[in-house]
């Protein structure tokens, strides 16, 4: 794979370390069981896969190379460049402006840019009304395209199912960025586009393809999130599924499981290969494999797990909701987050911000850690750090566990 020039502050050489050892053992990534290491006092269990992705790791050079080769120009991106605090606060204290917040909601005018100014669009890509927007300024501005790859291949596969006349459901958060501009690509390709989240709502769905008809709540349920004239009853006869490239698999698959059944119901399996497009899920493969890494973990028994990114992070939410069908979950952003007597840690439930105590644990712990595609090594290692304090073990005793690889 590629490589990117990314700054060494986000680097641990820790887990650079541990990152090369799977490399020499495993080139091609097919080991899912989490690394352990025996210490005197707890076990340090780390999933196999976790932290920087292509596509963050692409940004992030992007960003940083913008900065370097345009000193003293206004750059502007899009909207975050990734979902992690400390990558944004670091563009932003290094003068990079964000026109927009990951709503969508403008934080500075576009009439404030000007010719000469420097655009990054982000990781997530950009909707193409953003996109128009700025072109009609008609300002001869520089543009950096950090637009993941594996985003691209999902706006491949929406002008494919609109070629094959099929209407498309994407399986995402409406208000992320990237699903806003996955669903701007495929509504331009004249076919029916609607935005689902949850396997509630393709239930809902399911009965409206097998009825032929719906109960007049569509419009309210799904607000905003179709294209202009969608009909229930013209527009659900024929699908394919895509998603945003984070959502959780096991979800993406039942959700088109849910389709597919409610269309077998209502044409026969005879006719099924005409009305449901039989799509494997446009999830990336960092999200594949840091969910799969994650799943590893349940083999182990830990009995905490640290899920480390930042909290509107996307595929970072995914892992928590696997690990805490495991065991007590911490959602943290940052080393800070951990206390002596207490946890810092979002509540994905309540979406908000909880202290907790330690939970109780065995004489020897098993304490797993784990992070998303935004997170950086060096806040990853920083976390393990900490809690390996709490542990009675010093950095320099980490260390040389580590270094015995
Ligand atoms: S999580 Fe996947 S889609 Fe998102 S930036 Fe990383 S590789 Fe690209």
């Amino acid at each position: 794979m590629k490589s990117f020039n990314v700054p060494s502050f986000y680097r641990s050489p820790l887990i650079s370390k541990l990152k090369l050892h799977y490399k020499t053992q495993d080139p091609h990534r097919k080991i899912k069981q989490p690394f352990i290491l025996n210490t005197e006092t707890c076990a340090i269990v780390i999933a196999r896969h976790f932290g920087f992705c292509y596509g963050v790791e692409n940004a992030i050079d992007i960003a940083f190379k913008a900065l370097h080769e345009h000193p003293g120009k206004s750059i502007y991106l899009l909207s975050e460049m990734i979902h992690n605090p400390q990558v944004n606060s670091d563009l932003r204290q290094r003068g990079v402006q964000f026109l927009n917040d990951t709503q969508g909601n403008p934080l500075i005018p576009l009439q404030t840019l000007k010719s000469d100014d420097v655009i990054i669009i982000p990781a997530f890509g950009a909707s193409l009304e953003v996109l128009s927007a700025i072109n009609a300024l008609q300002l001869q501005v520089h543009t950096y395209d950090a637009t993941c790859p594996f985003v691209e291949r999902v706006w491949n596969r929406a002008e494919k199912l609109a070629t094959s006349q099929h209407t498309i459901l994407i399986h995402g958060t409406f208000n992320h960025e990237e699903t806003r501009a996955t669903f701007s690509r495929a509504v331009i390709q004249n076919t029916p586009v609607l935005v689902i989240r949850t396997p509630e709502e393709a239930a809902y769905l399911a009965e409206c393809i097998k009825h032929n008809a719906d109960d007049g709540e569509f419009k309210t349920r799904f607000t905003g999130r179709y294209s202009p004239g969608f009909e229930p009853s013209r527009d659900l006869t024929r699908i394919g599924v895509i998603n945003q490239t984070t959502m959780l698999a096991s979800e993406t698959q039942h959700i088109a499981d849910i389709i597919k059944s409610a269309l077998e119901i209502r044409y026969g399996s005879e006719a099924l290969k005409l009305h449901f497009a039989e799509t494997r899920d446009t999830l990336c493969y960092a999200t594949n494999e840091n969910q799969e890494a994650v799943l590893e973990l349940r083999n182990v028994c830990p009995d905490m797990v640290f899920v480390i990114g930042g909290y509107n992070s996307s595929n970072t939410s995914h892992l928590v909701e696997i690990c805490e069908s495991v065991c007590p979950t911490f959602f943290i952003e940052h080393s800070d987050c951990i206390q002596k007597t207490q946890i810092h840690h979002y509540n994905l439930h309540k979406k908000n911000i909880e202290n907790s105590m330690w939970p109780h644990l065995p004489q020897y712990p098993k304490i797993a850690f784990t992070s998303g595609a935004s997170c950086p090594d060096a806040v990853f290692e920083d976390v393990v750090f900490k809690v390996a304090q709490h542990f009675n073990l010093n950095a320099n005793q980490v260390t040389t566990y580590f270094n015995a690889l």
